[in-house]
C-alpha cells in the first residue's frame, strides 16, 4: 500500500464528464489498496473568467479581493469530485486550503506554503476516505485566503506530498509528460522518460509552464517523486523529474528548449556612468516589489551609458512609471520600453562538459535573420531575448539544431 498524491489540472477537471472520468482513475488506485489525497485546480477558463470579473470593476484589483474571488473556482471542483468518487462507492471528503489548514505567508496572489497541517487529512485516509483538495490556495496567519500565484495547484500538490511523506506525486495534465519544448508549437518534440530536477527547474523558470516553479522547488527540496502523466491515457510512465543523472545513458548536451511570452524589456538611455548607478536604477525598481530577470549595462562612452531590463510584461507599466522617477533623479536622458519581445533558452546539464553550445544557437539564429537583443547564461542554460515574432521559429530551428526532434 502506498500513499499517492495526484494532482489534477484544469482541462483534466474541465467538464463534469471529465470529473466522473478522474474518478473513475482514483477509484482503479484504491482498488489497488493505495491511499489517496487528490489535489484538483479549476475547471479549465473558470480562474480567467474570475480575474475577468474582477477587472470588469476595478481595473487593478485589490490584491486581498482577488484571491477571495479566485479561489473560488477550485472550491467548486473540490465538491464535484468528492460527489462523482461518491457515486462510484467510494468514501470522499473535500477541503479548501484554509480547511486544510495550508498556511502561507501575506503576499497576496503569489503566496508562498509556510506549513501544512495534515492531522485531519490522515485521520480522514487512515477512515478510508479519498481526501480531496483544493488546489492553488490557503491561509495567511491572520486568516486571510491566498493563493499561490497561476499554476499554483502543482505547488499544493507537491507541498502536501512532503508535508505527507507520500510515496509519489503524480502531476496529472492534458500531456502524457514532459517534452523536450512545448508540444504545442514544435510537433516533433519528444517526450523525456526522466529529466533532473535542475533541468525541470530551469525549464519552469524559463517558461515551460508544465509545472509550476515552486512544485519544482518544493520536490527537489523534501525529495518528493515527482512525475508528470496524462489524466487522458489509460496507461503510460509519463516523466519522472529525478535528481540522478542518468549515468547508463549518454546524456544529451541539450535536454530542452523553453521560452516565456511574457517578457518585456526597459532602456534607460544616457545614465550618468559612475558607481552605484545599477542601485540606483534598480533598488527603486525592488522597492516597488517588481522581479527583474535579464540585465545589461553597456560599456560606457562619452561618461554615459545604457542600461537595459527585463521584467513581467504585466508589471511593464508599473516598472516604467518607477523609471521615469529614476531618470529624473540621476539626470538620464530617456526610457525606452519595448513589450514585444520574447526569452528563447536552451537547457541541459550536459551543457557544462561540452563547450560550443552558444555559437551553434547564435549562428542557428543568424541563419535565420533572427536578431539577438540580450544574452544571458548560467551553468546548464543559455537564453536569448528576441523580437516576439520569431519566437515559434526560433524554437523550432533551435530544436532542431540540437538534434531533439523525434525523427533523431
Ligand atoms: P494543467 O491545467 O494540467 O496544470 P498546464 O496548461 O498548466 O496544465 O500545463 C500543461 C501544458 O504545458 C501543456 O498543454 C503544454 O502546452 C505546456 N508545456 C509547455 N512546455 C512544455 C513541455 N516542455 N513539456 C510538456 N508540456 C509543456
Ligand atoms: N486555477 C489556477 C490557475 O489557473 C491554479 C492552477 O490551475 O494550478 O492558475
Ligand atoms: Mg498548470
Amino acid at each position: 500500500m502506498a500513499l499517492i498524491v495526484q494532482k489534477y489540472g484544469g482541462t483534466s477537471v474541465g467538464t463534469t464528464e471529465r470529473i466522473k472520468n478522474v474518478a473513475k482513475r482514483i477509484a482503479r488506485f484504491q482498488k489497488e489498496g493505495h491511499q489517496l489525497v487528490i489535489v484538483v485546480s479549476a475547471m479549465t477558463g473558470e480562474t480567467n473568467r474570475l480575474i475577468g470579473l474582477a477587472k470588469d470593476i476595478q481595473s487593478s484589483p485589490d490584491p486581498r479581493e482577488l484571491d477571495v474571488v479566485v479561489s473560488t473556482g477550485e472550491q467548486v471542483t473540490i465538491g464535484l469530485l468528492s460527489m462523482a468518487l461518491m457515486e462510484l462507492g467510494l468514501k470522499a471528503r473535500s477541503y479548501t486550503g484554509p480547511q486544510v489548514r495550508i498556511l502561507t505567508d501575506n503576499t497576496h496572489t503569489k503566496a508562498r506554503i509556510l506549513k501544512i497541517d495534515e492531522d485531519r487529512i490522515r485521520q480522514d485516509l487512515d477512515e478510508g476516505h479519498v481526501v480531496v483538495v483544493a488546489g492553488f490556495q490557503g491561509v495567511d496567519e491572520a486568516g486571510n485566503i491566498t493563493t499561490l500565484g497561476r499554476g499554483g495547484s502543482d505547488t499544493t500538490g507537491v507541498a502536501l506530498a512532503a508535508a505527507l511523506h507520500a510515496d509519489e506525486c503524480q502531476i496529472y495534465t492534458d500531456v502524457d509528460g514532459v517534452y523536450t519544448t512545448d508540444p504545442r508549437i514544435v510537433p516533433e518534440a519528444r517526450k523525456l522518460d526522466r529529466i533532473t530536477f535542475e533541468e525541470m527547474l530551469e525549464m519552469a523558470s524559463l517558461g515551460s509552464k508544465v509545472l509550476q516553479i515552486r512544485s519544482v522547488e518544493f520536490a527537489g527540496k523534501y525529495k518528493v517523486k515527482l512525475r508528470v502523466l496524462s489524466s487522458f491515457q489509460e496507461d503510460g510512465e509519463g516523466t519522472l523529474i529525478t535528481v540522478e543523472e542518468d549515468s547508463s545513458m549518454e546524456q544529451p548536451i541539450i535536454s530542452g528548449i523553453a521560452f516565456n511570452r511574457d517578457e518585456a524589456k526597459l532602456t534607460v538611455l544616457g545614465v550618468p556612468d559612475r558607481p552605484g548607478i545599477a542601485y540606483q536604477i534598480l533598488g527603486p525598481i525592488a522597492d516597488a516589489n517588481l522581479d527583474v530577470d535579464m540585465i545589461i549595462q553597456n560599456v560606457g562612452h562619452d561618461g554615459t551609458t545604457d542600461f537595459s531590463f527585463t521584467v513581467n510584461r504585466s508589471e511593464f507599466d508599473k516598472a516604467r512609471g518607477v523609471l521615469e522617477e529614476v531618470k529624473a533623479h540621476i539626470g538620464a536622458r530617456e526610457v525606452v520600453g519595448d513589450k514585444g519581445i520574447c526569452k528563447v533558452s536552451a537547457v541541459g546539464v550536459g551543457m557544462r562538459s561540452h563547450p560550443g553550445v552558444a555559437s551553434k544557437m547564435f549562428r542557428t539564429l543568424a541563419e535565420e535573420g533572427i536578431n539577438i537583443q540580450m544574452i544571458s547564461t548560467s551553468e546548464i542554460k543559455i537564453s536569448v531575448v528576441l523580437d516576439e515574432k520569431y519566437l515559434e521559429l526560433a524554437v523550432r530551428v533551435l530544436h532542431k539544431a540540437f538534434e531533439l526532434d523525434h525523427a533523431n
